[in-house]
């Protein structure tokens, strides 16, 4: 596929390195912030944000901030949630190497927790010239993460999650959103949901047929939680999706009577930003063991 890449493979990552001179993928990080930010979409800021990470498989993640005009600013998403977001799509489980334009905001220091052993994370600021890593630890001392909430063997980000959900049959009615509710549900199956217990997931389609995936991400603390709509439109952006105006149908698959819901947030999202989106909700439900022939 042409148009801007989110994703390098080990071996790509490789030859650019030696390409540019280096020995080391790790070397070659900072030269891609440049080119990250020049993709982010900060409509309102004007603030471009790159952010490269690099994985224990040897692969390059690129992430970069997205803002969505006629929207309170909290709905924004950060340039480190975009890079975190793209990893857990691809299964990558840790990110060791972060190359940022600017400094990571609380806001991102605090969600980078959500990883196990995030305090060894190492970071490096292009715009301080410094040329140095330092660890996640000296960014945020003193940190409240996980481990303050959840039991040790509850999984993390990036870490494998099954949720067990399973969607309502509808007494054997046949929905013209099959491909999508399924899409969905296997985002909220993925979604990290600790604290709230409310995993949800949402699938997009955009005007070629193209389906899109988002997981609910949730935060120790709360607020940097990263809300499934924005995750799927990461995932379009990240697959070199044009405008939002392409975005055509969308479906969420929640728990009902969730303490925590998506449904009125992920309406509102998609009538700003994707006017002519098609919006559906369905209803799962949690079962008890693993599912076999559920959905
Ligand atoms: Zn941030």
């Amino acid at each position: 596929m042409d148009g801007p890449k989110f994703l390098l493979e080990a071996s790509e990552a490789e030859t650019l390195a030696h390409k540019s001179g280096h020995t080391t993928v790790l070397q070659v990080l900072p030269s891609l912030v440049a080119p990250a930010q020049a993709l982010a979409r900060p409509p309102i800021s004007n603030f471009h944000v790159g952010a490269v990470g690099l994985g224990s498989s040897g692969r390059v993640f690129l992430g970069v901030n997205l803002e969505f005009p006629g929207l309170p600013l909290h709905n924004s998403v950060h340039a480190e949630q975009f890079l975190l977001t793209n990893l857990s799509f691809h299964s990558e489980p840790k990110l060791h190497y972060l190359a940022v334009s600017a400094a990571p905001c609380g806001h991102c220091r605090q969600f980078l927790h959500e990883i196990r052993n995030a305090p060894d994370i190492q970071i490096l600021v292009t715009d301080n010239h410094l040329n140095q890593f330092d660890s996640l630890s000296r960014f945020l001392p003193h940190r409240f993460g996980p481990g303050d909430l959840l039991d040790e063997d509850v999984p993390l980000l990036l870490e494998h999650h099954d949720n067990r959900l399973c969607l309502r049959t509808n007494n054997g009615e046949i929905h013209v959103d099959d491909l999508l509710r399924h899409a969905a549900l296997e985002a909220a199956n993925r979604s990290h949901a600790p604290y709230s217990g409310c995993p949800s997931g949402v699938a997009l389609v955009d005007c070629e047929g193209k389906v899109y995936k988002g997981s609910y991400m949730e935060s120790a603390a709360h607020n940097p939680s990263l809300g499934p709509v924005q995750a799927a439109i990461v995932a379009y952006v990240a697959s070199g999706g044009g405008g939002y105006e392409r975005i055509v149908r969308a479906v969420l698959v929640e728990m009902e009577e969730a303490k925590v819901r998506q449904e009125h947030t992920a309406r509102l999202l998609l009538q700003v930003t994707a006017p002519k989106c098609e919006f559906k909700l369905f209803h799962c439900f949690q079962t008890s063991k693993k599912p076999t022939s559920c959905g």
